[in-house]
């Protein structure tokens, strides 16, 4: 295994990857209507082979996937990647009536997917939830509450439902379901954000669910939310890793051809230097991705906190090269359409979403000191 460069073949998936986001995603996805999910878009994905990988790749593929196509079309990374957490969840744990009815479904595009545990009053404290499945008969529940800022709701065709079956147990008391759109008793609105994919609020109103929506088992669900957090953990790095380069690239071209005091803006040092330091920030986060993927695939026992350590720095990185972009390119950058005051509004959501930087922090911080007190310490201290 290279520590780390991409295999040849590797490489020239990538490519082809940019090219169909640029030629075949890029048309749809300007065609889409903003806070609603964009179905030809989503089909098109399908059309391309790219769903149905979600379920068949492993952690380094999504990354690839997710990079690539947010190079080009950060609304077509949005909408595979959103497919991918919604659906993950019954990959993973559903049953074989979900599995047969809802992945064929998703990897055609034909149904969309999302993932809902956030809730007004649990955010980065997810183990907070709320929802509440009440007993209904011997193999049922009644689902009570809501969700918010949910990722392709409610326009999805249906949700990955987290929802508290066992009060006051806190994550050992949330179990997973699976709820379709059509269910009664669930609605939702729409959100308008600073973030161009839509997002929602879904209301459950006594939503029936039985022991076939299952995903895994109950009271089992917080599980499921975080064993799927944690393979996506490093893609969203990589969405972002993919953000910094399409803006690096922007402003290697625009730097070189703008004119300015006598010669082009590249001639002045200080600009120079600091696109360097923007791809040298951009290729550190993108090795972190990969080797964090790379111990995901390979089952190393500190995925955790590569995970977070991935998504922590390749989002913060990419906030970073996208506003520096901005000022190298001056006012036009800001511009409604350009390509980099769409990256500055993309840019911003993946700090917060997927777990917050300051939590990856704690994540980070927290499975340090595991290790600190798991072995004997070993550290220059033991030495004296
Ligand atoms: C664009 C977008 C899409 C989203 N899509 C989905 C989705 O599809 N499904 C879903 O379930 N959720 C989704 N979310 C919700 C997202 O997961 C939450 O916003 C996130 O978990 C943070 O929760 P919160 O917004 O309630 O912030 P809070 O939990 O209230 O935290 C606010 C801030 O407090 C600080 N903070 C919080 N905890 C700690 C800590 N432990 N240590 C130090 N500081 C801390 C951080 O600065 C944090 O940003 C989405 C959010 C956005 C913005």
């Amino acid at each position: 295994m290279p520590a780390f460069s991409l295999e040849p073949d590797q490489l020239a998936w990538c490519a082809e990857l940019r090219r169909q986001a640029a030629e075949r995603l890029r048309p749809l996805a300007e065609k889409g209507e903003p806070g609603q999910v964009n179905r030809p878009l989503v089909a098109e994905l399908g059309a391309l082979g790219l769903l149905p990988r979600l379920f068949t790749s492993g952690a380094l593929d999504l990354c690839l996937m997710r990079e690539s196509l947010a190079y080009a079309c950060t609304e077509a990374e949005t909408a595979l990647a959103l497919q991918g957490l919604g659906a993950h969840p019954v990959h993973a744990h559903g049953t074989p009536e979900q599995r047969a009815h809802w992945l064929p479904r998703v990897g055609e595009g034909r149904a969309v997917a999302a993932f809902a545990l956030s809730e007004p009053g649990a955010g980065s404290d997810a183990a907070a939830l709320t929802l509440t499945a009440e007993p209904d008969g011997p193999s049922g529940w009644r689902l009570t509450g809501e969700k918010c800022w949910i990722s392709n709701a409610p326009d999805a065709d249906f949700y990955t439902v987290f929802a508290r079956t066992t009060p006051g147990a806190g994550s050992r008391g949330v179990t997973a379901f699976l709820v379709p759109a059509d269910r009664p008793g669930l609605t939702g609105t729409p959100l308008d954000m600073l973030s161009p994919h839509p997002i929602g609020t879904l209301d459950f109103d006594a939503v029936p669910v039985t022991t076939a929506d299952l995903l895994g088992e109950p009271d089992r669900g917080f599980r499921v939310a975080m064993g799927t957090l944690n393979l996506f953990r490093p893609s969203v790095g990589a969405f972002a890793v993919g953000m910094a380069q399409a803006a690096l690239d922007a402003t290697l071209a625009h730097t070189a051809q703008r004119d300015a005091f006598g010669g082009k803006l590249r001639d002045l040092q200080s600009v120079s230097h600091q696109v360097a330091e923007l791809a040298l920030r951009t290729e550190a986060a993108r090795l972190m991705v990969y080797a964090a993927a790379t111990a995901y695939d390979e089952g190393a026992p500190d995925v955790p906190r590569r995970s977070a350590m991935a998504k922590l720095l390749a989002t913060e990185t990419a906030q970073y090269v996208v506003d520096q972009a901005v000022q190298l390119h001056g006012a036009r950058a800001l511009r409604r359409g350009h390509l980099l005051e769409h990256l500055y509004r993309e840019v911003r959501a993946p700090r917060i979403y997927e777990g917050a930087s300051e939590v990856q922090r704690g994540i980070i911080a927290k499975e340090l000191y595991k290790e600190l007190y798991k072995e004997p310490h070993a550290g220059p201290e033991a030495d004296a």
